[in-house]
């Protein structure tokens, strides 16, 4: 499955993006808000494999199983 990611550009950490101003996991909500529009530019979707915050790993793992549970 691919989803809208963010490579952040100090830590080189690659989040999943929820919405314009945040990522899956709350730690870099700030950073994300700052983000100018030139930023946001530089989401884009990627394989789940690529992303190595462990924090927004754990969060879609959680949706995955709300989703899944929602379907049965
Ligand atoms: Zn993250």
């Amino acid at each position: 499955m691919h989803y809208p990611t963010y490579e952040h550009p100090a830590t080189k950490v690659i989040h999943v993006v929820t919405d314009q101003t945040s990522c899956l996991c709350g730690e870099v909500y700030n950073s994300f808000y700052q983000l100018t529009r030139r930023d946001l530019r530089n989401i884009k979707f990627k394989d789940v494999g690529t992303i190595n915050c462990t924090e927004c790993r754990n969060k879609l793992k959680e949706v995955q199983r709300d989703l899944v549970s929602v379907k049965s």
